[in-house]
This record gives C-alpha cells, structure tokens and sequence, in this order.
C-alpha cells in the first residue's frame, strides 16, 4: 500500500498556463502511481478576489477537465473541489490564528498583488490566503507539495505553523516536504521574460500560453518571444532569460538536457530553436485539447468531485477532530 501523500491544487481564476502545467501539474501526474495521490481546485483561493460567479462555475468545470487532459486519472487520484470539503474552511480560520501579521506580510506574492490592489485597496483573502493553504495542505498528512517556485515560502510557512502547533498542542500535523523540480519551476512571460507567466495575465496575453490556445496561435507567441542580442542558445536566466526560459520550456516537455540542447543549436540562430519549441508546445497542446474534448462533459465531471470529495473528506474530518480536540474544542 502507498503510504505518503502528494497533494497540489490551482485556483480556478482563468485558463490554466503552460506555467501551471510544467510547474506543478506534470510533476504531479509524473509521480501519481508513487503516491496516495489529490488533486483539488482551490475554489475557496479564487474568491479571494472578487469573481463573476458563473465564470467561477464554468471555470471550476474546466480545471477539472483539464486536470484529466494533462494525464491525471480518477481511479488513481482523489480529485475534488475545495469547498466541497468544509474542513478546509474550518483549519484555515485555526491556522490564520497560528500566524503572526508579520509573517504574511513577509509573503512576496502578497507584497507583489497588493501593489495592484492598493489603490482600491487591498483583499483580506489576499494576506490570509496563505494560511488556508497551510490548511490544504496539513489536512491529508501531506509528504509532498509539487509547485511552482512562486509557492515556496507559502510552504516555508506550512512547515513553519504545523511545527508551532505541534509544540504548542501535542502532535498533530504530519510535516510536508517542499518539491520544486530543477527545471521549469517557473516559467516566465514569453513577452516580459522577468516576470512569471501568470493565468490572470491581462492585456493581450501574448506573453502567456494557455493550454487551451489555438495551437497556431500559440506557435506564434513562441516565435514572437523576446529574446536579446547575444544570439547564443545558452542558459544563462540573469543575462539570456528569455532563450532560458524556452530552454527551460523546451527541456521539462522532451527531457532533454541543456548541455546537449546548447550543442545542438552551437553556432546556430535563435529562429530554427524558437521553430522547435514551437513544435514541441503545439504537438504538447494537441495532445492535451484533444483528451480535453473527451472529458468536458459536465455530468461525468459532476460525478468525479463527488466521488472525490467523499472520499477526501473522510480523512480532512479526522484530522480536523485531531486538530480541535488538541486546541481543547471537543
Ligand atoms: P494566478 O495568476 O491566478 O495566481 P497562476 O498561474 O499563478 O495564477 P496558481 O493557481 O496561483 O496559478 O498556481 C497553481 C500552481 O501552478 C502552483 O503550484 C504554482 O506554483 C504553479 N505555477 C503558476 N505559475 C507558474 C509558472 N509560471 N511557472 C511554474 N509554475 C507555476
Ligand atoms: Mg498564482
């Protein structure tokens, strides 16, 4: 019997990237058979900012399938909604009170999107949020986390409160381990390659690959990718980010290191790499929107966050009872 438990989530806030899916979602699916695997969408994170509430719905519908297009398979993986297991709600209020003001003030994502906001003003859910991830993730005894770079100190925190609640309350939360695979942990804007490549991206999006672009279109947002002067296909992320990040692209989709990827383009221009990235994305995208079509039916959807849910729930209620039995509620 698998013993250890993978987790991951996405938030349902638009159409998933290519960054979600090198980053976090093919780690995933590469692992599955090892572990006692879930998989959920972080509904509950996405109204964190205010969302068109039939957009959420549709979108809630299309992670899943998406999920299932990018290889992850119900019989294997618990797949569920978030807010269909109300014990995430519960330990994420506990946690948020584990927490001191500094330490989520600290959160680079929060200091990044509060700029944005600041003018409006800035979410509550946008500072707490971290601390319902902690909830997430604690909930299933969780050994590993696969996510992209931009999680990581939100899994720094993870470990950080189940440790102090563990020293304050007795045992009770499994510790998680932080998985970042080397290559591909964040991908970057191919139009503003310093920045990461985000779903909620506004503008034109040429900069971002949704998994569900038109495959032509998305072989032209490769080719029209900023890149620099040096003409040298090297990895080189401080001086060369843009041609790193379609190594990088390029690397996590075939396996292909980037020593041998440096010596096969030696001495030759940025057009006939950029042409093989765009191959290698648009062969990855075909592939992907084609089971895609196979599983966006509704009812089947509906029956797998069912299942999933029932099944997750079972073990975020007993830990949940461990939880507020040790803070001395039951
Ligand atoms: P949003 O703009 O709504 O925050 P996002 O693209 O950052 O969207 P999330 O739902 O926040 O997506 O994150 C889902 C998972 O994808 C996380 O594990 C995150 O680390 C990973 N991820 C997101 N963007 C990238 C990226 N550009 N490169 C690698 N991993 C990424
Ligand atoms: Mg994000």
């Amino acid at each position: 019997m698998k013993e250890k438990v993978m987790l991951t989530g996405v938030r349902p806030s638009g159409n998933l990237t290519l960054g979600n899916y090198l980053g976090a979602i093919k780690n995933f699916v590469d692992r599955q058979d090892a572990y006692n695997s879930y998989i959920f969408i972080a509904d509950l994170h996405a109204i964190t900012s205010p969302q068109n509430p039939q957009k959420l719905k549709e979108a809630v519908y299309n992670c899943v399938a998406m999920y299932l297009a990018c290889g992850i398979y119900p019989s294997k993986t618990i797949v569920f909604k978030q807010s269909d297991v109300l014990e995430h709600g519960t330990l994420g209020f506990i946690m948020t009170f584990q927490t001191k003001m500094g330490e989520l003030s600290r959160m680079t994502q929060f200091k990044y999107k509060s700029l944005a906001q600041s003018k409006a003003g800035v979410d509550t859910g946008l500072f707490v949020y971290p601390t319902l991830m902690v909830a997430d993730i604690l909930l299933y005894n969780t050994s590993i986390v696969p996510v992209g770079k931009d999680q990581q100190q939100h899994m720094e925190l993870t470990r950080d409160l189940a440790e102090r609640f563990n020293k304050r309350y007795g045992n009770t939360f499994l510790l998680p381990d932080v998985y970042i695979a080397p290559v591909g942990n964040k991908i970057l804007n191919l139009q503003n390659p310093l920045e990461k490549m985000n779903k909620s991206d506004n503008g034109d999006n040429k900069g971002t690959i949704f998994l569900m672009d038109d495959v032509e279109i998305a072989k032209k947002k490769i080719m029209s990718a900023k890149t620099d002067s040096i003409a040298r296909v090297h990895f080189d992320e401080e001086n060369q980010p843009g041609i790193s990040n379609l190594m990088s692209i390029l690397s996590k989709i075939t396996g292909e290191s980037f020593e041998s990827i440096e010596n096969r383009y030696k001495g030759k221009g940025y057009g006939e790499f950029k042409r093989e990235v765009a191959e290698v994305v648009g062969n990855l995208l075909k592939e992907i929107q084609a089971r895609y079509e196979k599983f966006n039916d509704k009812k089947l959807l509906d029956k797998i966050l069912y299942d999933g849910a029932c099944k997750a729930q079972i073990v975020a209620s007993e830990t949940l009872k461990r939880a507020t039995k040790a803070l001395g509620l039951n």
